[in-house]
């Protein structure tokens, strides 16, 4: 079974310790990742160190190179969104896009020009604004989405003119790994390295003072720490966190309609989706139809290995997700709560739990106050809606929110009341190519996105200013 390879200073490095990747569906191995030590992390750092004068020189190669990654990876497309379905979970049919998303980044920001600060004069001195980016960007990322929130943060630090050490979760590197192997020749040695490992990788990268900037996106308790870390050096920081999203569903709305989307953007993924609805707040009038119908289709759902071509639902991606799915379904229960579909782990092997619709809880109870990521959802009852805009309001986390509604007129003046970074109405859990992603309160600092909503974060401004001699 193959090893995968590291990337570092242009050469594909094999380690003698590595972690065995697990198949969700089947809990059998599907490779292994070499695992850096320190010496490695070191080796990474300064080889992105070295790279950085040249790199951040040369606008026309930076477009020219995120190019020719792009035909690399819509070239092994299918391959790439294999090996995701394969170590993630995910169906192949939602695992397709995720590689050609990511090329789409990369011509994005190919093309994108920063728009140049305008000099002026103030007092007899020239002034001019530039952009300069910061040197060694490390970009920490997550199992749940591996490929597409890689690319987001890479591709806007690479095109303004830093190096990178990225490391991808120790549930899913294998994508990234593979994605190493395939770029080898693409970029110049040194300006993209890929290690990989568990937290002590990510926490060792985050506590290098070479690096100057940190993109992470993970759980809110990672991101904490990496905050703390990252105070001693004031390293610059994007945290995308987790997220306990709330929609919040009017009676004027038809359940079976709103039912079914609603369904999907809960339980996409498997509910493994940062800004995934967490906790469904349903105005009394519609609360036992919108119900009812959310049950009837999570029974009928197909839940099985991604790889199979009917299959809408994968399993959880890894045994603690799993189980802690499980645990915070049991604590409801144990709690009065009512089960209204699924409840339980399906029958392995594969760490399959099906899409489980809750009542008769509320805050105070695990699966509504904690962000669950996985298959389970919690929904509430409502008589007013500023009571539910409250209850929805009543968190530390902030990254999104929904109002669902056959007015929009009644929803305009009350979705921004929502705090929020995203808001939607009638949808939920749709980013957009052009506007910005990021979370308010504990959900995150700082945005991600297209164009200069993303690049911005990857460059700091210097002030030039001439007097005459
Ligand atoms: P996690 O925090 O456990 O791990 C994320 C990454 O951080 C992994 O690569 C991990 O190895 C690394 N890591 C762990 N400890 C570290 C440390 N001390 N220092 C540096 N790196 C360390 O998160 P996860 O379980 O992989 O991802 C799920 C979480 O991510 C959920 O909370 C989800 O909501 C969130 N998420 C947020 C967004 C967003 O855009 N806001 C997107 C996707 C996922």
């Amino acid at each position: 079974m193959k090893t995968y390879p590291l990337l570092i200073d242009g050469e594909l490095v094999v380690t003698a310790t590595t972690d065995a990747v697990f198949d969700p569906a089947t809990e059998q191995v599907v490779g292994h990742a070499s695992r850096a030590d320190a010496a490695l992390i070191d080796r990474a750092v300064s080889a992105a160190l070295r790279a950085f004068p040249a790199w951040s020189a040369d606008t026309a190669l930076r477009q020219r190179t995120l190019r020719a990654a792009a035909v690399v990876l819509r070239e092994h497309a299918s391959e790439i969104s294999r090996l995701i379905t394969l170590e993630q979970g995910r169906p192949l049919k939602n695992t397709a896009a995720e590689p050609l998303n990511a090329a789409a980044t990369l011509e994005q920001f190919a093309d994108y020009a920063p728009e140049a600060a305008a000099p002026f004069e103030e007092g007899g001195k020239q002034i001019r604004i530039i952009r300069k980016p910061f040197g060694v960007v490390a970009a920490i990322t997550p199992w749940n989405v591996p490929v597409g929130i890689l690319f987001t943060k890479i591709t806007p630090a690479l095109r303004a003119g830093n190096t990178v050490v990225a490391k991808p979760s120790e549930h899913t590197p294998l994508s990234t790994l593979r994605i190493a192997e395939l770029l080898r020749d693409v970029f110049p040695p040194g300006v993209l390295n890929i290690v990989a490992g568990a937290g002590e990788v990510g926490a060792a990268i985050a506590r290098d003072p070479r690096v100057g900037k940190i993109t992470f996106t993970g759980s809110v308790a990672t991101g904490r720490r990496i905050f703390e870390t990252a105070a001693r050096d004031i390293k610059r920081l994007t945290l995308e966190l987790g997220g306990n999203d709330a929609a919040i569903v009017l009676d004027d709305v038809d359940p079976e309609t709103v039912a079914e989307k609603l369904f999907w953007v809960a339980f996409r993924n498997s509910g493994q989706v940062c800004f995934a609805v967490k906790r469904l707040f349903v105005q009394r009038g519609v609360f036992d139809a919108i119900v009812d119908a959310l049950a009837r289709r999570a029974e009928r759902t197909r839940v099985g290995n991604g790889l199979e071509a009917d299959t809408e639902l994968g399993p959880l991606t890894s045994r603690t997700q799993y189980e802690r799915v499980a645990e915070l379904v049991d604590d409801a229960r144990a709690h009065g709560a009512r089960i209204h579909s699924g409840g339980a782990p399906l029958e392995g092997p594969g760490w399959f739990y099906p899409p489980t619709i809750v009542s008769g809880i509320g805050p105070g109870s695990r699966l509504v106050d904690e962000e669950q990521f996985g298959p389970a959802l919690p929904v509430i009852p409502f008589d007013d809606v500023e009571e539910a805009i409250a209850l929805a309001n009543a968190t530390p986390f902030g990254l999104g929110a929904s109002i669902w509604t056959g007015n929009v007129e009644r929803a305009l003046p009350l979705i921004e009341q929502l705090d929020a970074g995203m808001v939607w109405i009638n949808r939920h859990a749709e980013g957009s190519k052009q506007a910005p992603k990021g979370g308010h309160k504990s959900s995150g600092l700082g945005v991600e996105g297209g164009g200069a909503w993303g690049y911005e974060h990857y460059v700091q401004v210097q002030v030039v200013s001439v007097a005459a001699p």
